[in-house]
């Protein structure tokens, strides 16, 4: 942290926002005013606070700001799906997705800048770790999104309706900041996002799922892509710290830990054309998943330059899929979006780089940046 630094409000929940409210000798309810006006009303301007006294406002411009990343670029895809690259303090940047379909609008949210699981199809990984994101790096992607489509008559009616912790990292090893950035889109105050629309994606850190159960209601994915582990450890490293059945039994706590109606998983598996995609992988993974609560949802793989793997043929995924929902293992295929502008999983800034050799012009500093940094990990 910087000396003096200005607490940036963006990031503290309503519990901690009271906190710092009582912090400066001012009533609790302040919280709930500094709330709305950021989160509901998406100022980020003290001095338009407008039912708070010239003196807080003047204080509070002192002591406090509401700081969010800067946008570097915003591309809207011919489907509706926009993708935005963010600049993050210290070099580096991270992306967003949002995905309208109908009346529902979803975001896929980043919490690290590039992620140290190093999964072996992901272009993320390709790139390494460089920092995890702060609570209102996280939190703060909600509200450029919504920024991003004007002024709203009716403040209920946020473009965001769901979100997905499925951009850049591995959310559960940046837990502190990703808990604390879900109370906040899931508050009244903040966002108000139902707790089945919030979903955390995990390549499967045991002990962190655990604790998440314990902590906070929101739904779970995990990354499973292989059925047994030999392959798993091939394609998900983190597979050899925490292999498939300790990872499957955190799996049935989780669900044993929630309701009837809410303790379904999705097990994501993404599609490389001859490694996971054959028929014996679909009946070892049904074995594996049979009689447990979970959903799968076969993701085709996007590929970017040298993966050194291919998208399964649709014959294939589609037999995969038939397999599975034939024998009651509920199973859908993402629908890919927004692979013209490279918002589709696993694209993200990996293509950053590529479309910058093609382009000089398009966020050349970034790409520069991003490649001194790797060179120093
Ligand atoms: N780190 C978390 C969340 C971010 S990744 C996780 O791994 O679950 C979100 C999803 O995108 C994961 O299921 C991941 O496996 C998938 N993904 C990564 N690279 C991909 C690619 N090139 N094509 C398709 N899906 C990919
Ligand atoms: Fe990290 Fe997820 Fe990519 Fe694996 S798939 S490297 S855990 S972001």
């Amino acid at each position: 942290m910087r000396r003096n630094e200005k607490v940036n409000l963006m990031g503290l929940t309503f519990e901690q926002m009271e906190a710092f409210c009582l912090s400066i000798g001012e009533k609790k309810f302040r919280a709930q005013q500094l709330m709305k006006w950021i989160h509901h009303q998406q100022v980020d301007d003290f001095s338009q606070m407008t039912d708070l006294s010239k003196s807080l406002r003047e204080k509070l411009a002192e002591i406090a700001e509401v700081r969010l990343p800067r946008v570097i670029t915003e591309n809207i895809s011919r489907d509706g799906t926009r993708k935005w690259a963010l600049e993050v303090e210290g070099g580096g940047a991270v992306e967003m997705v949002f995905i309208p379909d109908g009346r529902r609008g979803t975001l896929c949210v980043s919490s690290q800048v590039g992620c140290a699981v190093d999964c072996s199809f992901c272009s993320t990984g390709k790139q390494g770790f460089q920092r995890d994101l702060t609570t209102a790096e996280i939190v703060g992607q909600i509200w450029l999104a919504g920024k991003s489509f004007g002024p709203r008559k009716n403040l209920g009616q946020h473009p965001v309706t769901n979100v997905v912790m499925m951009g850049m990292g591995e959310p559960l090893l940046n837990y502190d900041n990703v808990v604390d950035a879900m109370r906040i889109m899931l508050d009244n105050y903040g966002y108000g996002i139902s707790k089945r629309r919030i979903t955390l994606s995990t390549s499967g850190v045991v002990p962190m799922m655990d604790k998440l159960r314990e902590d906070i209601d929101v739904s779970l994915a995990v990354s499973l892509h292989a059925p047994n582990d030999e392959l798993r450890n091939e394609l998900v490293p983190l597979n050899r710290k925490y292999p498939l059945a300790e990872l499957l039994a955190a799996c049935d706590r989780y669900s044993a830990s929630r309701t009837h109606k809410h303790n379904t998983i999705t097990m994501e598996y993404v599609m490389l054309r001859g490694v996971n995609d054959q028929h014996k992988h679909a009946v070892e993974l049904e074995r594996l998943l049979r009689g447990r609560p979970v959903k799968v949802n076969l993701i085709p793989f996007n590929p970017f330059p040298h993966s050194g793997y291919e998208t399964s043929k649709r014959q294939d995924v589609l037999a995969f899929h038939k397999y599975l929902n034939d024998r009651g293992v509920v199973t859908t295929v993402r629908t890919t979006r927004g692979d013209d502008i490279d918002a589709a999983c696993g694209q993200l800034v990996g293509a950053v780089k590529d479309r910058t050799r093609r382009n000089e012009r398009w966020q050349k500093s970034i790409f520069l940046r991003t490649e001194q940094q790797g060179s120093a990990l």
